[in-house]
């Protein structure tokens, strides 16, 4: 009798849940990010709105394969993606739907948004991430790679070590580049990077910076989080590894050091476009951008919002100038990019 009571009171609520779901309000996230301070961010949407967040997980290429075969039968109402070129590219193929809020327009630097058209502006960068030197002050002097520009400099010869041009972190900051010094000048800077290659590119951004801890390479291109990673592990071998390289924040006395960004837009065949804006709304709020930035050493996007990471701020990531480049320049030099780095033989 008691076990029947228990499997009515089961059945009872697992009716009552069904019944729920297909009256509730929900938002199809697809997203490129995982961290563990994500849930309490997703968890606290709801609570305030109502609205339950079902989520696809998965990298960014995996996304974009996924919206791409999905077409327009699409359930997808937000698109998380890492990187303003991964984001000009999903726009190019179409992905995403431009919205308007006057919310997020006084919340995020215009610079850290797509260009915006008629129709709205496509994605929004959430959080942003430097793109920072790394150096061994045995074998090179902070003076010689305090511009980006300096990398190319034949002073640096058989020192410098990147992760593949073509990846989408150097790709933003090259598409970026070329856009300050123009064409010409900035087709020799990849020239001149190519030439000062202590190896060729390969690895991840904390390869680079192992590699110049391990004296392989002398100088490194990487982007602040890892470099946060590296300086909180546990790992003895990390620390150690930070404790033999300097970090400089490239161009502070000119344009300012490169920002990139993790961000999201609203999906083209977005199912419910109110729910979808609330969301991105939600995802501006001095609440949601200290997990957003937080969750990956990563700076919040809107304006007057401070997070307190103590390996950011050791870093010099409180005090450092940033460039304000518009990233939606990325848009429009990717091609002009890539064919720049096969050319000059940048892999
Ligand atoms: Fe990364």
């Amino acid at each position: 009798m008691r076990r029947f009571a228990l499997t009515a009171i089961v059945l009872a609520s697992s009716l009552t849940s069904t019944l729920a779901l297909s009256n509730d309000k929900v938002l199809n996230l697809y997203s490129a990010r995982h961290y563990q301070s994500d849930e309490a961010m997703y968890a606290k949407f709801t609570e305030t709105t109502g609205i339950k967040i079902n989520r696809v997980d998965a990298d960014d290429a995996g996304i974009v394969a996924r919206l791409k075969a999905e077409g327009s039968a699409s359930p997808a109402d937000v698109i998380v993606l890492v990187d303003a070129t991964r984001m000009a590219s999903a726009d190019a193929q179409g992905l995403f739907k431009p919205m308007k809020s006057a919310k997020l327009d006084a919340a995020i630097p215009a610079h850290l948004r797509a260009t915006p058209t008629k129709d709205g502006v496509t994605w929004t960068g959430f959080s942003t991430r430097a793109r920072v030197v790394v150096f061994d002050p045995a074998r090179v002097k902070a003076a010689d790679v305090a511009t980006y520009e300096q990398l190319a400099d034949p002073k640096l010869k058989g020192l410098l070590c990147t992760r593949s041009g073509s990846h989408p972190y150097n790709l933003s900051l090259f598409a970026t580049t070329v856009e300050r010094l123009g064409e010409a000048k900035g087709e020799a800077w990849l020239k001149g990077m190519v030439s000062n290659m202590a190896r060729a590119p390969k690895g991840g951004d904390t390869d680079q910076v192992r590699a110049v801890a391990s004296g392989e390479c002398g100088v490194a291109l990487t982007n602040t989080y890892y470099v946060a990673r590296l300086m909180r592990s546990d790992k003895p071998e990390d620390r150690a590894t930070m404790a033999k390289v300097q970090v400089v924040f490239p161009n502070q006395a000119s344009s300012g050091t490169h920002v990139n960004i993790a961000g999201a837009a609203i999906a083209q065949h977005v199912k419910n476009t109110a729910h979808a804006v609330a969301f991105m709304e939600f995802l501006a709020s001095p609440f949601a951008q200290d997990y957003f930035a937080n969750g990956n050493n990563e700076f919040p996007a809107a304006k007057g919002v401070k997070v307190d990471n103590p390996a950011l701020k050791t870093m010099g990531g409180d005090t450092f100038k940033a460039d304000t480049i518009a990233l939606g320049v990325v848009s429009k030099n990717l091609t002009k990019v890539q064919q720049m780095l096969d050319r000059v033989g940048y892999r």
